[in-house]
């Protein structure tokens, strides 16, 4: 069976583990700091503007935290992970859920204004670059934990808001071991009150932290995998265009500036369960991204994601397929018009 995702290793990422592990020391230290470094040259941001975490989760829920997300109103669309409501749960805010833009999995800025709530999360789904709303008191968490590397207006997104947040769990663009997250910020201050609060252990004060540490053996692996994006997007691309050469009708940005992370390669067709049917029958795993029984508020409040949950199948999109197994789905794709 090809499976519809699979993290891409080789022998670099185990000696890095290893490496870390034979120096005796594997909790959070040196690793995790080059690792900031370096996210930090990655999106062009000064040192000490990125923090690593634990999770993309826990990147979100701190996000909140350090916008005083209590009792807030907090805007998030309802095509999206469920990360985003349990954030949002857990930090004890009141979430407004926003439908889709029309023919996007992202939310439509127009449709947000100033008065309907204090924070937006605005992720960019399967890739593409979300558009923003004007802001003057909104305060806008990006969510980049499925676009690491997507491009608008020329620049990396995850900085067009207060803080921007990335996962790298082990099915998104690269993957810290399994489990990992950041937050990114323009403003120094957030970060490094974020800091403060990771660092539970040894404190001379008695304020509240708790441990959203990454460890030494995480970094490392993300390390060796951050190095390797330019290539896995470059992979993921390729196959994003074989797919959309078969004439499928793919999810895509509307912008053509836009340079999206090919984080999923979403079909939209009134077919859906027969063409997974039919992908499963040539052993490829393809599946619904989105079901309508996963949207986070009930479909009557966001028909354009309901809709849109009902009429989308995600192929297999990582760096390691081989070509003959993206030629094998073309052909299938190719049979189904
Ligand atoms: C995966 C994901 C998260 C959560 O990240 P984890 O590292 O799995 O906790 C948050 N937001 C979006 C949009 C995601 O896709």
């Amino acid at each position: 069976m090809i499976p519809h995702n699979r993290p891409t290793f080789d022998q670099m990422e185990a000696a890095a583990a290893s490496r870390v592990i034979s120096s005796g020391w594997v909790a959070q230290g040196p690793e995790v700091e080059a690792f900031e470094r370096e996210l930090c040259q990655f999106f062009e941001i000064p040192d000490g503007h990125a923090l690593a975490v634990s999770s993309g989760s826990a990147a979100l829920y701190l996000a909140l935290l350090a916008l005083n997300g209590k009792g807030k109103k907090i805007g998030l669309p309802a095509y999206a992970c469920a990360a985003l409501r349990n954030a949002v749960g857990l930090i004890g805010g009141q979430g407004v859920y926003l439908d889709c833009g029309v023919g996007s999995p992202n939310l439509d800025p127009s449709e947000v204004d100033d008065q309907m709530f204090d924070i937006l999360i605005a992720p960019s789904i399967f890739g593409i670059p979300t558009h923003l709303p004007n802001r003057s008191n909104l305060k806008i968490i990006e969510d980049i934990a499925q676009s690491f590397g997507a491009v608008s207006s020329g620049k990396r997104i995850g900085l067009r808001g207060d803080i921007g947040i990335c996962s790298f769990y082990a099915t998104k663009i690269f993957t810290s071991g399994g489990h990992g997250g950041a937050l990114i910020s323009h403003d120094r201050s957030v970060i490094d009150w974020l800091r403060d609060y990771r660092q539970f252990d040894s404190r001379d004060d008695t304020n509240l932290r708790f441990n959203f540490q990454m460890t030494d053996v995480q970094a490392a692996i993300g390390r060796v995998q951050l190095s390797k994006v330019p290539d896995f997007l470059e992979r993921r691309e390729d196959i994003f265009c074989e797919y959309r050469a078969s004439g499928a009708d793919m999810l895509d940005s509307k912008d053509s500036s836009d340079i999206p992370a090919r984080y999923r390669a979403v079909i939209k067709t009134p077919q859906a369960n027969d063409m997974i049917q039919a992908l499963h029958e040539i052993g490829v795993n393809a599946i619904v991204p989105v079901q309508d029984w996963e949207l986070l508020t009930s479909p009557e409040n966001c028909p354009r994601a309901d809709k849109l949950s009902k009429m989308t199948v995600s192929l297999p999109i990582y760096p390691t397929m081989l070509d003959s197994d993206v030629g094998k789905i073309t052909a299938l794709i190719r049979s189904f018009k």
